[in-house]
């Protein structure tokens, strides 16, 4: 590769995609891949739909962008819908998960200061969450390697530790504003929410006057087999993100909350020159439209069974397969070893599929993809781990702890 004018900061695969339809991608030979990871959980109707395209193409021809101090219809017409199929009555929109849950931290602390006049500013995170790499979010992320080299942090969050509601609540005080999770933390390995603990922190949250965020950034928009992932456990949010599936690839994010919030995010308190523009709110509001019309959530939901069925049957038997688990259409492969190598594998065989953590392959595809794409995926993980024994046998070292 010739010298890259870009930051180093992404550790690139070595394959350059120029193309892509439905579950299919193509790189520059003509190459095609069975795309397993869609963007990151992105690309949740599939690449390039039909029905979210020509909507776009529509508004192409009349308006790119006016200030948000001009009323903007269609994102009236998104936050309707959102509203009308969640538990939330408000939306903010922005650009990204990042910004959405620092929109998040900002209104629930300006909730409690300005709302309610008390000084709650604590947010309680949690070990191995991921809420972005803005200077808030990437403190509010229970990883240390997201933070490394960019102290001093800003001040405000404790990190409990996930499926312990002890810990919860020994890190609660008349400090705390909110708690903010993931209902399966995703970037860590997929570990889904324990259906107690989430209960029973929902509860405690209400009791303590203490805001419930969920960061649905990556488990929403019907990756879980639910529109929203919350849906699963009979809880209600004060406030939800969204942003990776919604908009099919444009750039959005958006925060949601409760009726009880709107004077937090008063006129002048929060803002975003992109947030909500007509081009990525009408990509939203076509794949929205598309979700809910289809009911795809259900068929995420069956097709990721058939998933974990397969790979349960068919993989892990392997003994460098520790566990499969998942919900919905977010789907892990833990593995006793580092993933990265088998990865490349995976991608030369012409599968693609992400890491989640050092020792996880998580499995995401897009939410219409059917059961012959789901055996062919799974044919080329079982090919891979064979060829994966036989080198270990072959050469010790290689299979050494
Ligand atoms: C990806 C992700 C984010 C960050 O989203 P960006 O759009 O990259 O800023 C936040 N939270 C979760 C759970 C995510 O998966």
């Amino acid at each position: 590769m010739e010298r890259s004018y870009l930051f180093p900061t992404y550790n690139k695969f070595p394959l350059t995609l120029v193309r892509g339809r439905e579950s299919t991608l193509w790189d520059e030979e003509g190459n095609a891949y069975l795309d397993f990871m869609t963007g990151l959980a992105v690309c949740n109707v599939g690449h390039v739909p039909e029905r979210v395209k020509g909507r776009i193409q529509e508004q192409l021809e009349q308006l790119w962008h006016v200030s948000n101090l001009f009323h903007v219809p269609v994102q009236e017409e998104l936050a309707g819908k959102l509203v009308a199929s969640s538990c939330a009555d408000l939306v903010f929109f922005c650009n990204s998960g990042a910004e959405a849950n620092e929109a998040a931290i900002k209104c629930a602390r300006r909730y409690h200061q300005h709302v309610l006049g008390n000084q709650r500013y604590e947010v309680i995170t949690f070990e191995q969450s991921f809420h972005g790499r803005t200077m808030a979010t990437l403190t509010a992320t229970g990883q240390a390697k997201v933070k490394d080299g960019f102290g001093p942090l800003p001040e405000g969050f404790v990190h409990a530790r996930y499926n312990d509601i002890d810990s919860v609540r020994s890190c609660m005080t008349e400090r705390t504003a909110a708690v903010m999770l993931e209902l399966v933390q995703g970037e860590s390995g997929v570990h889904p929410v324990n259906v107690t603990f989430i209960q029973e922190l929902s509860e405690l949250c209400e009791k303590n006057g203490v805001l419930l965020i969920v960061d649905e950034v990556q488990t929403g928009i019907g990756r879980t087999g639910r529109l929203f992932a919350y849906e699963h456990y009979g809880i209600e949010p004060d406030m939800m993100t969204l942003a990776k599936g919604l908009a099919s690839g444009l750039p959005i994010g958006a925060m949601m909350g409760k009726e009880k919030l709107r004077e937090a995010f008063s006129a002048g308190s929060h803002a975003s020159t992109f947030g909500g523009s007509p081009l990525p709110v009408t990509a939203g509001l076509a794949t929205l439209e598309m979700i809910l019309e289809d009911r795809a959530w259900e068929q995420a939901g069956t097709a990721g069974a058939y998933l974990i069925r397969e790979l349960t049957e068919h993989c892990l038997g392997y003994p460098i397969i520790r566990e499969v688990r998942g919900l919905g259409l977010l789907v892990g492969v833990e593995f006793t070893e580092p993933v990265a190598p088998i990865i490349q594998r995976l991608h030369q065989k012409g599968l693609l599929v992400l890491p989640g953590g050092t020792h996880v392959i998580r499995f995401m595809p897009n939410l219409y993809v059917n059961h012959d794409e789901i055996d062919r995926a799974v044919a080329v993980l079982v090919q891979v781990l064979q060829e994966w024994e036989g080198t270990a046998t072959a050469n010790p070292q290689v299979a050494a702890p």
